[in-house]
């Protein structure tokens, strides 16, 4: 593998984050399959933009760190908003990640009939549309081998769970204990 972090001709194979650099086919950096930073490194020639820590690291979105800004204004748009980026890998995931594991919470207890054709449906689009394409690839590997449990909703956060936990050791970190998704995902830690 080129470890490459110096300008040539050649294209970068390892981003600022130390992570590798991800490529659409077309040859383009993937802009939702590596970190803004990572994305930022490599299509500024390798010059970072950022001048305040990365979100990926720090505790404040790039929005956040916009607007706490007292004097630049230029990064607002019309009506107010932020001039937010498009997510990166990781904003991408969390929100995703957060859609799912809520959409368990809500599911039915006992679902019809119609009500788990139509989660296993969607399971398998979300998939097959998940906009990281090399995350996608795997993700669908995984629904093919491992179909969608959906006869009730703790079948389902149970299946959800271990289909994130799958992502978690792909990436290094600990695995979720997943006899506690309810308490993240639906009812809370107090009681
Ligand atoms: P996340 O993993 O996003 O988790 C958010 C929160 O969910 C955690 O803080 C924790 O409270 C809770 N949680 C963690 N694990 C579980 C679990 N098993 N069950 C229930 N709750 C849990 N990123 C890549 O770099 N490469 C990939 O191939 C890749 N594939 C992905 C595939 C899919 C379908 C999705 C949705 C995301 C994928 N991601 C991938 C993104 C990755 O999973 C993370 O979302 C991202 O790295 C940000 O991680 P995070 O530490 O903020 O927490």
């Amino acid at each position: 593998e080129v470890e490459s972090t110096s300008h040539s001709d050649q294209k970068p194979q390892i981003g600022v984050t130390g992570r590798k650099i991800v490529y659409d086919k077309d040859g383009k950096p993937c802009r939702t399959c590596n970190t803004l930073q990572d994305f930022q490194f490599v299509t500024a020639g390798m010059k970072p933009k950022l001048t305040s820590p990365p979100p990926s690291t720090s505790n404040k979105t790039v929005s956040e760190s916009a607007i706490a800004s007292p004097v630049d204004t230029s990064n607002k748009i019309a009506g107010g908003y932020a001039k937010d980026y498009p997510p990166d890998v990781s904003e991408l995931g969390r929100s995703s990640w957060t859609l799912l594991h809520s959409i368990a919470a809500t599911y039915p207890e006992n679902p019809s009939t119609k009500e788990q054709q139509d989660l296993k449906q969607f399971v398998k689009l979300f998939g097959n549309f998940y906009p990281c394409w090399f995350c996608r690839d795997d993700f669908v590997k995984y629904i093919d081998k491992n179909e969608p449990k959906v006869e009730t909703q703790d079948n389902f956060g149970k299946w959800l769970c271990e289909a994130h936990n799958e992502v978690n050791v792909k990436l290094g970190k600990p695995k979720f204990n997943c006899n506690l998704w309810k308490q993240r995902w639906k009812n809370g830690w107090d009681n």
